[in-house]
């Protein structure tokens, strides 16, 4: 288990839920989704519509949850949650959508992974509020349509590209969630250490906020790890020290790096002179599923700058000798 893994861990839910911002003012940064919510929501409440549906997209613990729990907040109505895999049957699907009030948010996350056949179930029920049920078997078969209230539905996903067209054509709003800048995830760890009742000093909490990755939900459990350190090691404030002693233990880096990213970076630069080299071989070479590598590893290290993907490989940038303090090649 990587501390810097950006999806949620078992350990991470109880505590996420107890530090959820309740309201679009308390969620901290993504301004341009936010202020565009804000308005479609103000709009809605006015004509006293539902929402149109809104699709949020962005890579694991930038916040989706949390802000579908707050448009249906905004909206004073109730959410209900569920994830693309746990839907098998259109029957589930069925079940979830008649048992929706009026004006419900239905929150399904990972929705890129719903199978295609429930897709389906899923456009009529988006597109007029009804649901087409087939009745029977063989040619005494037939068609019936139910009226549903009308809902809206909340899609989250890792993966916008994954999304078949005509799903993603039903949604009204699409909000791309971006990589936190260290500004505001200090901002994040302030306010979670103020729900802790710590207390932190603001170069601690600038030092959190450098080595979470971009990512809320790191940003948290870097500073519930640190918190630990204090409590036992120090007399529970924290400082800078105590981070920068914890963090140093805990094996992860000024720029938010661990000892994977470390083999990954440091194989590319010793095995295969900076690159271009091929996913396939980097995956053989440091024992890893190339997927991982894809969609774990190198997201972060390409928003950095610290990779770059071209047509013949993986290369490593500058940056990274630079980082690790070694002599940067002439070529
Ligand atoms: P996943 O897709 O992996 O479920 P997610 O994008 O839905 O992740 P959330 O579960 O909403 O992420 O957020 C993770 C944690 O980060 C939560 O504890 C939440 O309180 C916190 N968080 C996320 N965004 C913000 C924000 N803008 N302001 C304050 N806290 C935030």
């Amino acid at each position: 288990e990587r501390i810097i893994a950006s999806e949620a861990d078992l350990h991470d839910i109880s505590f996420e839920q107890s530090l959820r911002p309740q309201t679009l003012k308390q969620y901290i940064g993504q301004d341009k989704v936010k202020s565009n919510l804000e308005v479609f929501i103000k709009a809605a409440k006015l004509r006293q519509e539902t929402l149109d549906h809104v699709l949020l997209y962005g890579p694991p613990g930038l916040g989706k949850t949390t802000l579908a729990t707050i448009i249906a907040n905004e909206m004073g109505v109730n959410i209900r949650t569920t994830a693309g895999p746990a839907i098998e049957r259109p029957g589930d699907l069925a079940a979830i959508l008649t048992a929706l009030e009026p004006g419900d948010v239905l929150f399904i996350d990972e929705i890129h992974r719903l199978p295609r056949t429930i897709e389906e179930v899923l456009y009529p029920a988006m597109e007029d509020f009804c649901l087409d049920i087939v009745i029977g078997k063989g040619p005494s078969a037939r068609s019936v349509r139910l009226d549903l209230p009308p809902f809206t539905l909340v899609g989250a996903t890792t993966r916008a590209g994954s999304l078949s067209a005509p799903l993603r054509d039903r949604f009204g709003v699409l909000s791309r969630l971006e990589y936190y800048k260290e500004e505001q995830l200090k901002e994040i760890v302030i306010r979670t250490a103020d729900l802790f009742d710590t207390v932190i000093d603001r170069q601690a909490a600038t030092e959190i906020a450098k080595r979470s990755r971009g990512t809320p939900r790191i940003a948290n459990r870097l500073l519930r790890r640190v918190r630990d350190f204090a409590q036992v090691q120090g007399n529970g404030t924290i400082d800078f020290d105590i981070t920068e002693e914890s963090l140093e233990l805990l094996q992860v880096d000024r720029l938010g790096l661990d000892h994977i990213d470390h083999k990954l970076l440091k194989g590319i630069i010793e095995k295969f002179r900076g690159g271009p080299v091929g996913l396939e071989t980097i995956a053989a070479t440091i024992g890893e599923e190339s997927t991982t590598i894809e969609d774990v590893y190198e997201p972060y290290l390409l928003q950095i700058g610290f990779l770059q993907r071209t047509p013949r490989g993986r290369i490593v940038t500058d940056l990274v000798y630079r980082h690790f303090q070694m002599e940067v090649p002439s070529d």
